[in-house]
């Protein structure tokens, strides 16, 4: 067959988040664990049908799962922590679901960034017990589907190389032993798919695409080389996504059947390497074709025009075509959105969307563009519309851009004058307590917010609300002690959601849930015209907190990668591009802030790693314009104006050099359940700009002891000086409960006045 079509992985969400519910009400226990199974069962299968429906060719199977499908394989394995007391026997969905959250006795195994991704894994745990195939769901998944749907379909599953490489293989376990146990466990699943008459099966690996060693891709071919010597007639498809893949020549002679490449984020590198070294007779490509990350819908033509050309170097026969990743990434139909313009929605294209696009492009390969001219058009006049709109011409912003300089990125004086310039003013003791921005959103919170949104009382009765929300939270952290206050954010139920409503550029959907980890699912902003800062955003909330009290009042907003990082982006001009935007915006509500006399101003970039390109040698061309954005953002202001920014769970050890770029008075980090570990990453370092200890866990409901956090504080000032140091919570506090955020704040302060006495006589010695 000529151009056939297939899917790397499909949403398993569902169109109203079916799955999630499902899920959450298993936990609930409303739900038996029948009632569970079943509901999953008739969404998996409908799912299949979708891309059945689709006329998609070779429908993929197994890209379902219960929680997340990395998670999957470590259970198929046996890999049970022993801390969940695992008796050995059947793995129960019970312990299934305890190592991704955590039970009464045993702690969650750790959750980390897919890739580049804002989806979230399971770590695998390796201890060195002895493995054994415990499931094989591909080989269920496949049966599935054919004896419900009578398909026979290619089930995937996370490929050796990459599940190998994510795996945490605890201290003094021997990797090489284990790498032998996975090899027999792969060769086990594939002999049985095999014996059942599967033709296709997919190995998912992403870790190709990054910069692993030739080191590693030398091991990573012994697996594939011992994989095909134990079971020969096995079709395995190898797939790649999100970039490139890194060591193309060893990759395409791996003894697989065929080969898949992302043409949509490796483009450049994927085809340079394809027509310098060409591509294997007897092999399978299956090009990556549409923009699996992201939501606008496929330039037709020009994909078109690219396959079309693909032909001179593959046989068509041999040449398959597929969506760049998973449609996992975005959300499931444009369908659903009944609020978007007609216009608008014909630039979108979700999961369904995209299988669609799929299907168009299958067919006018094979009949001819002739047949599909129409289409073509319209699909060029779609986006050439959009391109055109008013919404992307804004001209101010565009001028504005232009005019940005060297200077617009960097503070006037050093941070060690601005340090004496702002505690002339602000007069802070040793060690000064604050909060990350956000206190508890109690129900009444929501309900309120709830009632505005449908009209049912007025706006002006909404903020004398959250005004009296502020003005009790502002009297709470008086009594409390703070010394450096916040508003409380009761205004907002998303930091990036909140600021995007209210500048011009981002476009917002009602449905459009992706996954972000286990059941949790978010709903990305769409940034589809130029950003630009219309009037005030939390001028007033702000303004009036600060005249509630003699304590500074810290200004709260959201930085400009977060807000990047955090939403699907237009892709018609560079994301540097949309980053200055966005931060200009930003900039604009900094100088009013100042202007109205706010002296502590916060922007939060706790998105700021997530952007991170895959290959180092991407990486430092993104830092750069990314820490431009965020100074570009805050540094206009007086020296005295002292600016702040939270990152919450970012690996430190390398990232150093840009938290010092960034320039900021005073950076709060997590230091609580790392235990320490991420201060390790200041020691051999000269960071001397202030820093924010996050000395309690907020995901918690737990009461921190007093002696806990004085460990972290004494452990970090093994690395740090006394007077660089503030203490605060590690997070926002919007999930907590107001009483334990004030008996857990209250311990805090009693945290920081014991150190203040304890270091007392160590900085007069300072002094003396
Ligand atoms: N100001 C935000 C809050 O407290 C910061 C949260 C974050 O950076 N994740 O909610």
């Amino acid at each position: 067959m000529k151009f056939t079509s297939t899917i790397i992985g499909y949403p398993y969400i569902g169109e109203n988040r079916e799955w999630k519910k499902t899920v959450e009400a298993y936990w609930a226990k409303t739900l038996s664990e029948k009632q569970f199974e079943k509901s999953m069962k008739a969404l998996r299968l409908a799912n299949i049908q979708k891309q059945i429906d689709a006329n998609v060719d070779v429908v993929t199977v197994g890209d379902f799962t219960f929680y997340d499908r990395v998670l999957d394989v470590a259970v198929m394995f046996g890999m049970v922590p022993k801390r969940f007391n695992w008796d050995g026997g059947t793995i129960h969905l019970e312990t299934y679901y305890s190592i991704a959250r955590g039970n009464e006795q045993a702690l969650a195994s750790e959750m980390t960034k897919w890739f580049n991704t804002n989806y979230h894994y399971i770590v695998p745990e390796y201890d060195g017990s002895n493995l054994r195939l415990y499931e094989n769901i591909p080989l269920k998944a496949y049966i599935e589907a054919r004896d419900e749907l009578g398909i026979l379909g290619k089930p995937t599953m996370i490929g050796p190389v990459t599940f190998y490489k994510l795996t945490k293989v605890m201290e003094n376990i021997n990797k090489q032993t284990y790498l032998f146990q996975l090899i027999d466990l792969y060769t086990q699943i594939l002999n049985a798919l095999v014996a059942e008459g599967v033709k296709w099966i997919q190995f998912e690996e992403p870790i190709f695409t990054t910069s692993i060693s030739e080191k590693d891709m030398q091991q990573a071919k012994e697996v594939y080389k011992q994989l095909s010597k134990a079971v020969p007639q096995a079709q395995i498809l190898l797939q790649t996504y999100f970039e490139a893949v890194e060591h193309y020549e060893t990759v395409i002679s791996l003894p697989v059947a065929g080969i898949g490449l992302d043409f949509v984020h490796g483009f450049q590198e994927n085809i340079t390497n394809l027509k310098r070294w060409g591509f294997p007779k007897e092999k399978i490509l299956v090009a990556g074709v549409i923009n699996g990350r992201n939501i606008w819908c496929t330039p037709l033509k020009r994909q078109f025009d690219f396959l079309t050309e693909l032909k001179s170097l593959i046989s068509s026969e041999n040449l398959w075509i597929q969506p760049s990743c998973s449609l996992m990434h975005v959300p499931v139909t444009v369908a659903s959105e009944s609020k978007l313009s007609e216009e608008f929605k014909n630039n979108l294209a979700f999961a369904d969307e995209k299988l669609q696009e799929l299907n168009f492009l299958k067919n006018a390969l094979r009949e001819g563009s002739d047949y599909y001219k129409d289409i073509f058009k319209q699909n060029i006049d779609n986006i050439a519309n959009l391109n055109h709109s008013r919404d992307r011409q804004l001209i101010t912003v565009h001028e504005a851009i232009q005019q940005i300089t060297e200077k617009d990125f960097s503070r006037k004086k050093p941070h060690k004058i601005r340090k004496e310039l702002q505690q002339e003013i602000l007069q802070l003791p040793l060690f000064p307590t604050t909060t990350i921005g956000s206190l508890p959103q109690t129900e009444e919170v929501k309900k309120t917010r709830a009632e505005m949104r449908k009209g049912k009382i007025s706006r002006e009765d909404y903020r004398t609300f959250i005004q009296s929300e502020i003005k009790k939270w502002i009297d709470y952290q008086e009594k409390l002690g703070l010394d450096v206050y916040v508003h409380g954010e009761f205004e907002r139920t998303d930091m990036v959601e909140y600021f995007g409503e209210k500048l011009k550029g981002f476009a917002f959907t009602e449905k459009a849930w992706v996954v972000s980890y286990g059941s949790r699912c978010v709903k990305p902003p769409i940034i589809y015209g130029d950003v630009q800062w219309i009037e005030p955003m939390t001028i007033a909330e702000t303004v009036y907190a600060q005249s509630l009290t003699t304590k500074p009042v810290k200004g709260m907003l959201t930085g400009p990668n977060t807000m990047l990082n955090w939403s699907f982006v237009r892709d018609d001009i560079p994301k540097k591009e949309v980053a200055y935007q966005i931060a200009l915006a930003i900039r604009k509500e900094v100088q009013t802030l100042e202007r109205e006399g706010i002296q502590i101003i916060q922007v939060d970039e706790p998105a700021l790693r997530e952007g991170l390109p895959l290959k180092v040698n991407k990486q430092t061309s993104y830092l750069e314009w990314a820490i431009n954005a965020f100074k570009l953002a805050t540094s206009e202001v007086a020296d005295v104006t002292q600016i702040h920014t939270h990152m919450y769970y970012c690996e430190f050890n390398d990232f150093i050099e840009p938290i010092r770029a960034l320039d900021t008075d005073v950076i709060s980090i997590e230091t609580s359940k790392s235990h320490g570990e991420i201060i390790e990453a200041f020691k051999n370092n000269d960071y001397e700009n202030d820093i924010g200890l996050g000395v309690y866990d907020i995901h918690s409901p737990r009461i921190p002891q007093l002696n806990e956090m004085q460990a972290i504080i004494d452990e970090s000032l093994k690395v740090l000086a006394i007077e660089q140091c503030w203490i605060n919570p590690d997070c926002g506090l919007k999930t907590r409960k107001t009483a334990e955020t004030l008996a857990a704040l209250e311990r805090m302060v009693d945290t920081a006045k014991i150190m203040r006495e304890r270091y007392k006589q160590e900085v007069l010695n300072m002094i003396n």
